[in-house]
């Protein structure tokens, strides 16, 4: 699906680099590294990542003295994995582990809590932090029918740390593994956002030292640069511990993985791939280098 969704048009990345790769002869020909330059850049790996990876390809390939397109390709693709790896292991080894999940709404997140219930060992259940949307509860709750994971909840409105506050109890007296907390995505000034998600963590921590253990963002791999500009605003807010990658299904790009690997400094532990539970992988940095490199 990942490969399926970054080669899907014949104008997309894979098939321009492809294109640029297969007439490259010469490290030194300024030209071909110009283009490679734009193909990255249109490709939302944007301008910083893409100075630093072409530096690095430049050097290295002059190093090597590589003469044909099918080593330099595998250079790129060596150059990328570097960039794109990171501990990509989720911390659920608490009891109850307590993942706190952001992002901006409409991102994917409370899809991907659904599809956690799954993917993770163990028993799961749901706090339905985003108190500011009655959908949003409405929706975790369907995710909670669909999956048989519990759902804490209050209404709309309520204090976003009193939910988390009682799932936390809640996990407790079940015995629960995981539990996943949502929080608001709405893209309010920086200052609000951090005012409830500070509270919000702050209640976590008092009622169990060391929670959250994880923090992840939900990033839509569609948006593009707003993905990283948004990735960098909640890392700074929240503290990230790992992002997950969504509807890479539905891009042709895709290298928005690198931009954010490189200047968000968070790993990329999950992508997902369509609306399915099933979607839901474990990042690994060379098949995506691999796919994104065709
Ligand atoms: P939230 O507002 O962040 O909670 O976002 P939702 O979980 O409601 O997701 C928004 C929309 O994106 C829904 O229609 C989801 O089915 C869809 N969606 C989520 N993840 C993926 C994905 O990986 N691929 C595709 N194609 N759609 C997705």
């Amino acid at each position: 699906r990942l490969r399926q969704g970054l080669s899907r048009s014949r104008e997309s990345f894979v098939g321009q680099l492809n294109a640029a790769v297969a007439e490259f002869k010469d490290a030194e020909d300024e030209e071909f590294w110009e283009r490679v330059e734009e193909i990255l850049v249109s490709s939302d790996v944007g301008v910083p990542t893409t100075a630093k990876l072409v530096a690095e390809l430049e050097q290295e390939a002059l190093r090597r003295n590589i003469t044909s397109g099918a080593e330099l390709k595998r250079l790129m693709v060596e150059h990328a994995t570097k960039m794109l790896e990171g501990p990509v292991e989720l911390d659920i080894s608490h009891k109850p582990t307590v993942i706190l999940m952001v992002g901006v709404n409409g991102t994917g997140k409370t899809t991907t809590i659904g599809k956690l219930s799954r993917f993770l060992p163990g028993t799961t259940m749901f706090a339905a932090g985003d108190t500011f949307r009655a959908a949003a509860i409405e929706q975790l709750q369907q995710w909670g029918e669909r999956t048989g994971t519990p759902v804490i909840a209050r209404d709309r409105g309520a204090d976003a740390a009193a939910v988390a506050h009682d799932s936390i109890q809640a996990a407790r007296r079940e015995g629960t593994d995981v539990l996943l907390i949502d929080t608001a995505g709405r893209l309010h000034t920086k200052v609000n956002l951090m005012a409830e998600l500070d509270k919000v963590h702050r209640v976590i921590g008092r009622q169990m030292p060391g929670a959250p253990h994880e923090v992840l963002m939900t990033v839509d791999a569609t948006t593009g640069q707003n993905g990283l500009r948004q990735a960098k605003m909640f890392q700074e807010v929240a503290g990230l511990t790992g992002i997950i990658l969504t509807k890479l299904d539905g891009t042709a790009k895709g290298g928005i993985a690198l931009a954010i690997a490189n200047e968000v400094g968070v790993p990329i532990k999950l992508v997902s791939v369509g609306e399915k539970v099933e979607d839901l992988h474990p990042f690994d940095a060379r098949e995506f280098a691999e796919a994104l490199f065709g």
